[in-house]
């Protein structure tokens, strides 16, 4: 890192420490020609990612707002926190590592239904449920009948189906 006294390029770190919210490393260096100290911090590169709606109207990318559906779906199933964190951060790995910049809310959904799937069937129904806004209750059963044929022995299938609306 240039000094920004003596343009040498060369420093050591002295001090290197993780801010509060573990977003990003803050580090003091001491430049080796002058000894001049300064600060760096060092984070992730994020892509700026752009939510495309239905209707065509573009929004920032939300995190909290991804995160907090997530929560929602999962509502007192027995999921922990830090599971739901990971598949959130998941998805926004796999939406990040892609080509597009813009990406279609469809496409968020079907990544979120995909990685609830993963977590808990009753997550993944409640998400799918109301994203995809079924229009009768014919459809909502398909999707439960087609997630029994995907998995079909899980413990967590049984209790889905004693709450399935009559
Ligand atoms: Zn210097």
């Amino acid at each position: 890192m240039l000094c920004p006294k003596c343009t040498t390029l060369d420093d050591k770190v002295i001090d290197s420490r993780l801010s509060k919210d573990g977003m990003s490393i803050r580090r003091r260096r001491e430049c080796l020609g002058c000894e001049t100290r300064f600060t760096t911090y060092e984070q992730i590169e994020r892509v700026e990612l752009l939510a495309v709606k239905r209707d065509g109207r573009r929004e920032a990318f939300d995190r909290q707002k991804l995160l907090s559906s997530f929560v929602k779906a999962c509502e007192k199933r027995p999921i922990p926190l830090a599971t739901i964190e990971e598949s959130v951060s998941d998805v926004i790995n796999e939406l990040e590592s892609g080509q597009e910049r813009e990406i279609s809310t469809k496409t968020i959904g079907a990544k979120v239904m995909e990685h609830l799937h993963a977590i808990d069937p009753v997550a993944y129904v409640r998400f799918a449920s109301v994203y995809r806004r079924f229009e009768d209750i014919g459809e909502f059963i398909e999707e439960i009948q087609s997630l029994e044929r995907r998995a079909p022995s899980s413990e967590n299938q049984k209790e889905l189906f004693t709450k399935l609306p009559s």
